[in-house]
């Protein structure tokens, strides 16, 4: 067993627990304290004070370095916001540029342009799939941030040839990995140089909880990343952690379901008759399809569809479902859906008639049932098809 590297599914079950001794618990408790006895001087990761560590975040910690491959604990975060931005006050000098896909989480863009005003920090967008492009950028960049696929539009990058060309130019490089999971994507392994997460949706998975955490692909990084949470504060709360690490307990069972079904109902919408385009990397003729299936086992759970009849119609239909939570975000065992440019700030060249489909673990049966009810009302409401 000992020289055996576990597989993921079992890693998450069993890493990351107490010591096994007479008497623990099995399960890490929740340690509603922001002090502890301590008669020794503050360290990194020290536990004397609650902002400086709190044994609640540890298992977590340790269950997502490990399903990363990384070398070192996570670092969890307040939300994944707080974990990006940490993340780039550490990779990413004052004055220094950074490359960031076109289509990439909302928030994250508005982070860079607001780095941009206020930090002088250069912002380059690319199409993150055209190689070539990203390349061209790298030139005198420091930090090149990757999204595979890409919130919402789904786009698949070659992460093993970005970081290749983003090293020979001397940049850095982070992937958001909250689409894929580890158990689907391990960037580490293709050698970016840190991960950062919102485990408030597919690590957590059932939209009770937000939280974040960074990878660091090596010790010396996990330092930085780390004290940069303790002076800036934003830890996140012991019932937080708790909550996540028990919904990634089951995270392999979920994210298989869930991409069993998002590939199912990806072949049963293409095509269909309502719907100008379908996108899910598990579609043969899928721009991301072949690179998708030599860097990913699987193919994620994130659909997006293009409705006939625009804006209207997409809305229709996204009004008419009665079991998909008409609501952001995504990765939680039920399955949801959003016209993603009801957001005001979402990127313009997103289609207004496109549909960010987040597939849950129900059965595919009631889920295909409710959406191709809601598909052929939706045409009879706006006529689109
Ligand atoms: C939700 C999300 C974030 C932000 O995470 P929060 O936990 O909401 O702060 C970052 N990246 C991606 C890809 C996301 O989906």
């Amino acid at each position: 067993m000992k020289d055996t590297p576990l597989n993921p599914a079992t890693t998450a079950v069993h890493a990351g627990r107490p010591a096994r001794a007479p008497g623990m618990p099995v399960n890490t408790p929740v340690h509603f304290q922001s002090i502890q006895y301590s008669a020794d001087s503050p360290g990194p990761g020290d536990t004397f004070y609650g902002r400086y560590g709190n044994p609640s975040w540890e298992g977590l910690e340790e269950v997502l370095g490990q399903l990363e491959g990384a070398p070192v604990p996570a670092v969890a975060f307040s939300s994944g916001m707080a974990a990006i931005a940490a993340a780039l006050a550490t990779l990413l000098p004052d004055g220094g540029k950074l490359v960031l896909p076109a289509h990439a989480y909302l928030s994250t863009i508005a982070m860079a342009k607001d780095l941009a005003e206020h930090r002088g920090i250069t912002v380059a967008q690319v199409d993150i799939a055209d190689t070539e492009a990203v390349t061209q950028e790298l030139e005198g960049a420091d930090l090149l941030w990757i999204e595979s696929p890409t919130n919402p539009m789904l786009e698949v990058a070659d992460i093993p040839a970005l970081v290749g060309a983003a090293h020979a130019a001397g940049a850095r490089v982070v992937a958001d990995n909250t689409f894929a999971t580890p158990l689907v994507l391990k960037p580490l392994d293709h050698g970016v140089d840190a991960v950062v997460h919102s485990v408030t949706k597919y690590l957590a998975g059932h939209s009770d909880v937000v939280i974040g955490a960074v990878v660091p692909g090596e010790a010396g990084l996990r330092e930085e990343v780390a004290a940069h949470r303790t002076l800036y504060g934003a830890i996140p709360g012991p019932m937080e952690a708790y909550l996540a690490l028990r919904g990634m307990r089951t995270v392999a069972l979920r994210v298989e379901r869930a991409q069993a079904n998002a590939a199912e109902l990806a072949s049963r919408l293409a095509g269909h008759p309502a719907l100008l385009e379908v996108r899910h990397p598990s579609l043969p003729n899928d721009p991301g399809h072949a690179r998708a299936r030599e860097q990913m086992r699987g193919y994620g759970s994130i659909i997006g569809i293009r409705v006939r009849g625009g804006a209207e119609a997409a809305d229709a239909v996204v009004g008419r479902t009665e079991l998909w939570l008409p609501a952001t975000s995504l990765g939680g065992v039920e399955s949801s859906l959003e016209r993603r440019r009801r957001l005001t700030a979402e990127v313009h060249t997103v289609p207004e008639d496109y549909i960010r489909m987040s597939v849950g673990i129900e059965d595919v049966e009631d889920l295909w049932a409710d959406l191709s009810q809601a598909l052929e009302a939706a045409v009879e409401e706006v006529g689109g098809a």
